[in-house]
């Protein structure tokens, strides 16, 4: 078989079709985390608006479920059941960044 004349640099981005499944050698999942959405207080509904903004507060404690975080974010969001304003506040535990 002979080489195709016009072979991209492996650099460039790929405009070829992906393959579809996991590459080769990925790990099988093991854990399993359960994320619970944001709730409103008026209606009950999880249903939300996009988020309006948001504020990263670096401040590092230990949860109520006794798990350390590093940082509390709030999101302002509307309510898509009731319209109700509110503000989610979670509690992010961050990697440091890996040298
Ligand atoms: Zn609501």
């Amino acid at each position: 078989m002979t080489k195709p004349k016009n072979v991209r640099p492996t650099t460039e981005p790929q405009t070829e079709k992906k393959p579809i499944g996991r590459p080769p050698g990925s790990p099988n999942v093991r854990e399993t985390a359960v994320a619970v959405p944001s709730r409103c207080n008026a209606c009950g509904s999880t249903e939300r608006e996009p988020y309006l903004d948001r504020n990263d507060l670096e401040f590092a404690g230990v949860d109520s479920g006794g798990k350390a975080f590093t940082h509390i974010v709030r999101r302002r969001v509307r309510c898509a059941g009731c319209g109700q304003m509110r503000i989610d506040v979670t509690r992010e535990n961050r990697v440091p960044p890996s040298r």
